[in-house]
C-alpha cells in the first residue's frame, strides 16, 4: 500500500514526486516502464520559468536568439543581448530530481482498478493506492485505463539526431521552415556546445528517416559543412489533453494532462509549474482535503495560454512555403530584436495595421509563435 502512485518517471512525475517526498515520508512510489531516465527532447526551455523551478540543474548551453531560415535560404536573425533560454541535459535533470525517491524503473502500468484503488504492474504486481498521478507523457497510461483521453490530436511526430565536430554560433538556435521537409512544423537545430547540436525535425504527419535524411544532407550541410552523425530518436509530442485532469483520487500532470505549449509542443515548463500546483493538492489531500479544484487551479495560470496557442497552432497547419518566404522577408525588413516580440511592440502593432487582415492575422500569429520558439 502507498498514498501516492506516480505512473512515469519523466520530468512531471519526479518534479511530483521530490516536491512530495518531503512531506509523504516514502509513501510516493513511481513507477517506469522504461530502464533508463530520459527520452528524446531538444531541451530547450525558457530561462525565466525554468530558472525560478530548478536554477541552473542541468543546464548545458544559453541561448541568446535564433535564426530563422526560409525554404528558399533567405534568414532573419533575432538576438537579444542576454540569455533567454537554456539548453539542458535531461538526463541530467531527472537523475537529480529522482534522487532519494522509491523509484521503480521497467515496472509498466497494464491495469487499473478506481473503486478498488488498485493499480496492476507488468512485474506483476497489485498497487494499492490513496491517490494514483498519471504522469507518463503522450502515451497517457492512467488517462486511457480511466477512459477520460478522448484527443487523439493534434499531435507532432519527430526525428532527432545528435551530431558533433560541427561548426555554429552556440547562441543561436535555427529554425528551419520548409513544407517539404517538415510539414505543419520546423525542423531544427539546437546547439548543446561549441561544436555539438540536436538537430531535428517535426512535423504534423509522422516523419521518415528520410525526411531527417534530407534535412541533413540538403539544408544542414549547406550551412555547417560537414559533422559527425550520433543517435537518432524519434518521439512524438501530445499537444492536447483530456477535458478533465482531476478526479477523487487521480490526478494527470505533465503531458499526460495536456500541460504543453501547443505553439511549440514545449513541455518541460508547463510540466514544473503543474506539477508544483498538483502536489500542494495532494499534500492537503494527505491532510483530508481534497484534489478536486487542481484542475481550474492550474487552468487559471496556463489555460488562456494554451487555448490561444491552440488556435495558433490551427493557423499554422495552414502555412506553406510561399508564406514562410514572406514572412521571414517581412520580419528582416524589421531587423528585430526579440524584444520586438512583445504584443505592445512596434513590430507587432505594425503587423495589426497591414491593410489585408488575413495577411495580418497570420503575420501576428507567426510573430507570437516565433516568441514562444524563441524563449521556450
Ligand atoms: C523530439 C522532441 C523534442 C522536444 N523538445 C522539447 C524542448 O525543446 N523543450 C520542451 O520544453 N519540450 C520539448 N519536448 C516535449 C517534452 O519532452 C515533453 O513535453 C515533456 O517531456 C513532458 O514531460 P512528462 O513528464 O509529462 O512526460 P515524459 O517526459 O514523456 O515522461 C513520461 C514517462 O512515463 C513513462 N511511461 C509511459 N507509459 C508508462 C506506463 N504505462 N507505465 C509506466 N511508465 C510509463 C515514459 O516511459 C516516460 O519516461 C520535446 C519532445 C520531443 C518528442
Amino acid at each position: 500500500m502507498v498514498e501516492v502512485l506516480v505512473v512515469g518517471a519523466g520530468i512531471a512525475g519526479l518534479r511530483l514526486g521530490s516536491n512530495l517526498e518531503r512531506k509523504a515520508d516514502g509513501r510516493v512510489l513511481i513507477i517506469e516502464e522504461d530502464k533508463y531516465l530520459g527520452k528524446c527532447c531538444a531541451g530547450l526551455v525558457g530561462k525565466e520559468i525554468y530558472h525560478s523551478k530548478l536554477e541552473e540543474n542541468g543546464v548545458i548551453n544559453k541561448i541568446k536568439g535564433s535564426i530563422v531560415r526560409s525554404p528558399s535560404g533567405s534568414e532573419v536573425e533575432i538576438r537579444s543581448k542576454k540569455e533567454v533560454a537554456y539548453v539542458i541535459s535531461r538526463e541530467e535533470v531527472l537523475k537529480s530530481l529522482s534522487r532519494g525517491l522509491d523509484l521503480s524503473m521497467g515496472e509498466r502500468l497494464i491495469g487499473l482498478d478506481l473503486r478498488k484503488k488498485e493499480a496492476i504492474t507488468s512485474k506483476e504486481r497489485r498497487i494499492e493506492f490513496d491517490v494514483i498521478v498519471g504522469a507518463s507523457g503522450g502515451k497517457c497510461a492512467v488517462s486511457r485505463a480511466l477512459g477520460v483521453m478522448k484527443n487523439e490530436k493534434p499531435i507532432l511526430y519527430c526525428l532527432q539526431c545528435e551530431v558533433e565536430s560541427i561548426s555554429l554560433d552556440k547562441d543561436l538556435v535555427e529554425i528551419y521552415l520548409n513544407e517539404k521537409i517538415s510539414p505543419g512544423f520546423i525542423s531544427y537545430l539546437v546547439p548543446t556546445g561549441a561544436e555539438r547540436a540536436r538537430i531535428g525535425v517535426c512535423s504534423n504527419n509522422p516523419v521518415s528517416k528520410n525526411n531527417l535524411e534530407k534535412f541533413l544532407d540538403e539544408v544542414v550541410r549547406k550551412h555547417h559543412g560537414s559533422f559527425q552523425l550520433k543517435r537518432i530518436e524519434g518521439g512524438f509530442i501530445r499537444l492536447k489533453g483530456p477535458e478533465t485532469t482531476e478526479g477523487v483520487n487521480f490526478l494527470l500532470v505533465g503531458e499526460e494532462g495536456g500541460q504543453v505549449k501547443p505553439t511549440t509542443g514545449g513541455g518541460i515548463n508547463y510540466s514544473l509549474i503543474c506539477s508544483d500546483i498538483a502536489s500542494q493538492f495532494i499534500e492537503r489531500f494527505l491532510d483530508g482535503g481534497k484534489l478536486i479544484g487542481y484542475h481550474s487551479a492550474w487552468k487559471k495560470v496556463l489555460g488562456r495560454e494554451i487555448r490561444f496557442g491552440l488556435m495558433v497552432r490551427r493557423m499554422m497547419d495552414f502555412l506553406g512555403n510561399r508564406e514562410y518566404e514572406l514572412m521571414v522577408k517581412i520580419l528582416s525588413e524589421f531587423s528585430p530584436s526579440l524584444d520586438d516580440f512583445r504584443f505592445d511592440s512596434h513590430l507587432y502593432s505594425t503587423m495589426r495595421t497591414i491593410s489585408n487582415g488575413r495577411i495580418s492575422g497570420i503575420l501576428r500569429g507567426f510573430a507570437f509563435w516565433l516568441r514562444d520558439l524563441l524563449t521556450g
